[in-house]
């Protein structure tokens, strides 16, 4: 995905998906823009960090929703040394939930 390397190189953040696919209309017209998931791995692999804006929906995951592997916690004890988990995590993009009940609807994608 050369495009890709060549637009992250030069532009080091985006506050959405939408200008990574603008940018990659403007330079190859005649490239098919891959879908969001596959946009966003690429840009993990390249480094990225990735901030979400996130909605709540009823059902847990069970998976990370852009990566489609399972989530891991963090587990920290609490004053009577119980373990209680803080969160959950991706353990490719970092995307973070409380309750496996949210979906990232925006993302803002970082190389720092
Ligand atoms: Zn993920």
């Amino acid at each position: 995905m050369q495009i890709l390397k060549e637009i992250a190189k030069e532009k080091k953040i985006f506050n959405s998906l939408k200008e990574i696919r603008d940018e990659i209309k403007k330079r190859a017209p005649e490239y098919k823009i891959p879908n969001v998931k596959r946009i966003i791995r690429l840009m993990i692999k390249l480094g990225a960090k990735l901030k979400t804006k996130t909605k709540k929906i009823k059902e847990e995951l069970k998976f990370c929703p852009i990566c489609e592997v399972p989530f891991k916690s963090l587990k920290e004890k609490n004053l009577f040394g119980k373990e209680i988990i803080m969160f959950y995590f991706c353990p490719i993009c970092k995307f973070k939930t409380k309750d496996k009940k949210e979906v990232p609807i925006r993302y803002k994608i970082v190389f720092d």
